[in-house]
C-alpha cells in the first residue's frame, strides 16, 4: 500500500499527576477565560456579519465562551460560489496532495491541537475528559487517517483489460458542491462530514450545529493550518433554514452529508424532491438521523456485565449519542439482580462541571433538551403504568443538569419506550422470561428507528435468534456489549429505516457516495 497503514489512535487516560492531564487542564483554564470571536470562513477568509450568536457552557450556561457570526442567504451564496470556484483545481490535484492535507491534520490533532479540540468539546458540548478524548481526538484522527486508506482502496478498484483494449475507471468527484450539516454531539462527525467528500475531490459548504460552533471554529483552524486550500471547505454558521434554503435551491447541489434529526433530514429530502427539476444531476443524500437503541437481555445473560453495559450505554455523554441505549428489555429471572445493580450504580454517578475530571456526566446540551427530559420525567412520575427506579431530579439553575433516570414500565408501548428523547432517561421493560421470542419481535417493531442495538445472552441459540429476529432493527449490532462506541475501521457506523441511509461512516462504503466514476475504454 502507498499510504501509511492506519492504526487506531490510542486513548489517553489523563490520570492524576500526569503531564497530559496538566496540559489539558491548562487549556481548559485558558480557553474558558477567553471570549472567542468566531467568524464564518468563506474562500479562506474570515467573514463577520455582526449578527452574533453566543456559545455558552451547557454546565454553566451564564458563562459565554464566545460569539459566533451567523450567516444568511448572502453568505450561503458566497460559500457556494467559493466552493464552485475551488472545485476544478482541488479535483485536479494528485490525490496524494489532497490526502496529505488530512494526514497532516491528523498529526496536528494528535499533537499540538489535541488539547484545544478536547477542551473546546468539553467546554462547549459538556463532554467529560474521556468522552472528549475518544471523540475530538481519537475518532477524528482515525477518520482522517483511515479515510485516506479507504480512498486508496477505492482508487485501486479497476476493471479488466485485454490485448488491444485498455479499460480503466476514473474516480471523479461529484459535479457541483456538497452540503455538510453536522450535529452537536460528536466533534469527530463534524470533522468527517465535510472532509470525507473533500478527500474525494469535492468542495463543500459546511453548516455546523449552532450548539457546537465553538469546536467547529477550532476544527476549521486546524484544517487551515494543515494546508487546506481556500474555498475547499467553507464554514457557514447560522440557522438551518437561512443557510439551507438557498443551498438546497442551487442547481449545483451535488450531495448532502448530514447527521442530525430525522425531522430535519425528512425536510431536506422533501425540499430536494421539490427542487429536482433545477439540479444538474441527482444529489446524493447521505444521512444519519435518530435512534431508539435497544438492549435485549436473555434469561441466560450475565447480569453483572449487563448492568454495566446499561449504565455506560445509556448515560455516557448524558445519553446524547445517536447510539445510546434508551430502551432495555430484561427477563423476570434477572430483574432482581439487575434492578439492585442499576439502582446502586446510577445513584452513585457523579455529575457536574466537566473540568472536574471525577465527574462521569455533564449537562445536556441546551434548554430545549432539558425541557424534553423534564417532561418525560414528570410524565413518568404521574403515570399509573410507569415508575422511576432511580433519578428523576433535574435542575437548570446553573447548568442544564438532568440526573440519570431509569423509568420502569409494564406497558410495552409506554411513550418513552418508543419516542427518542436524546438524553439521560432510560426506560426498562421487564418481560416474562418465557416470552423471549415475543420480546425480540417487540424489540423489532416498537420503534421506527434502526441504528444500534445489543443483545445479552450466554445461550448460543438465543444469540442466533437475536441475530435473526432483529436483523433489520439495527445497523450496528452488539452481542454482549453496550451499543455505543463504534471505532473507525472496526465497526463501520450507520443505521437504516428512520435512522438513515446507512452509508457507514468510517468505511470505504461512505466514500463511494462522494465519487462519480467514469469508465474509459480505449482500443488500440
Ligand atoms: N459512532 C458513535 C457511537 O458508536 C455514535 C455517533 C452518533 O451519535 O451519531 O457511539
Amino acid at each position: 500500500s502507498k499510504v501509511p497503514v492506519p492504526v487506531n489512535e490510542p486513548v489517553r487516560g489523563y490520570a492524576p499527576g500526569t503531564p497530559e492531564r496538566a496540559s489539558l487542564q491548562a487549556a481548559l483554564a485558558r480557553m474558558s477565560g477567553e471570549r472567542t470571536e468566531m467568524p464564518l470562513v468563506i474562500d479562506g477568509k474570515d467573514v463577520r456579519t455582526g449578527r452574533l450568536g453566543q456559545a455558552v457552557m451547557p454546565h454553566r450556561h451564564a458563562h459565554v465562551l464566545g460569539d459566533f457570526h451567523q450567516g444568511g442567504a448572502a453568505e450561503a451564496r458566497a460559500a457556494i460560489d467559493a466552493a464552485l470556484r475551488a472545485q476544478r483545481d482541488w479535483a485536479a490535484l494528485p490525490w496524494e496532495s489532497r490526502a496529505a492535507v488530512f494526514l497532516k491534520a491528523a498529526d496536528l490533532l494528535a499533537g499540538p491541537y489535541r488539547d484545544v479540540l478536547n477542551a473546546a468539546t468539553m467546554l462547549g458540548q459538556s463532554k467529560t475528559c474521556h468522552q472528549a478524548e475518544i471523540d475530538s481526538a481519537c475518532e477524528l484522527i482515525d477518520f482522517f487517517r483511515f479515510n485516506v486508506a479507504f480512498y486508496e482502496q477505492v482508487l485501486r478498484e479497476q476493471p479488466q483489460s485485454s490485448a488491444g483494449m485498455w479499460n480503466r475507471m476514473e474516480h471523479r468527484p461529484l459535479e457541483g458542491f456538497v452540503f455538510a450539516v453536522s450535529p452537536f454531539n460528536f466533534t469527530s462527525i463534524a470533522g468527517n462530514l465535510p472532509t470525507a467528500p473533500a478527500l474525494c475531490g469535492n468542495t463543500v459548504v459546511w453548516k455546523p450545529a449552532s450548539t457546537a460552533v465553538y469546536s467547529a471554529h477550532f476544527l476549521m483552524r486546524l484544517l487551515r493550518e494543515a494546508g487546506l486550500p481556500d474555498g475547499v471547505i467553507n464554514l457557514v454558521s447560522g440557522s438551518g433554514a437561512d443557510i439551507g434554503d438557498p443551498v438546497l435551491a442551487d442547481p449545483h447541489l451535488a450531495g448532502i452529508h448530514f447527521t442530525g434529526s430525522t425531522k430535519v433530514f425528512h425536510q431536506m429530502w422533501r425540499t430536494v424532491g421539490n427542487n429536482i427539476d433545477r439540479y444538474k444531476g441527482y444529489p446524493r443524500l447521505v444521512g444519519e438521523t435518530g435512534g431508539k437503541d435497544f438492549i435485549v437481555a436473555h434469561a441466560s445473560a450475565d447480569p453483572v456485565a449487563l448492568a454495566t453495559a446499561i449504565v455506560r450505554g445509556a448515560f455516557e455523554y448524558q445519553g446524547q449519542k445517536c447510539s445510546a441505549a434508551s430502551r432495555v428489555y430484561i427477563p423476570s429471572n434477572l430483574w432482581p439482580t439487575v434492578r439492585a445493580a442499576l439502582a446502586d450504580q446510577v445513584a452513585s454517578i457523579r455529575m457536574g462541571d466537566v473540568a472536574d475530571f471525577s465527574n462521569f456526566m455533564g449537562a445536556v446540551i441546551d434548554g430545549a433538551s432539558f425541557r424534553t427530559q423534564k417532561a418525560a420525567i414528570d410524565e413518568a412520575k404521574a403515570a399509573s403504568d410507569a415508575q422511576i427506579l432511580v433519578g428523576g431530579e433535574y435542575d437548570d439553575g446553573e447548568g442544564w443538569f438532568v440526573r440519570p433516570t431509569v423509568i420502569v414500565t409494564d406497558n410495552p408501548a409506554y411513550r418513552t419506550l418508543c419516542d427518542e428523547l436524546f438524553g439521560p432517561v432510560l426506560t426498562v421493560h421487564v418481560y416474562d422470561e418465557d416470552k423471549w421470542l415475543e420480546t425480540l419481535d417487540l424489540g423489532d417493531r416498537t420503534s421506527p428507528y434502526a441504528l444500534t442495538g445489543a443483545i445479552f445472552a450466554q445461550d448460543r441459540y438465543a444469540v442466533e435468534q437475536g441475530l435473526q429476529r432483529l436483523r433489520n432493527a439495527a445497523g450496528n449490532f452488539y452481542i454482549n456489549d453496550k451499543p455505543t462506541g463504534a471505532v473507525v475501521g472496526q465497526q463501520p457506523f450507520g443505521g437504516a429505516r428512520a435512522s438513515g441511509t446507512n452509508d457507514k461512516a468510517g468505511s470505504v462504503l461512505n466514500l463511494l457516495r462522494w465519487i462519480s466514476p467514469r469508465s474509459i475504454k480505449e482500443t488500440f
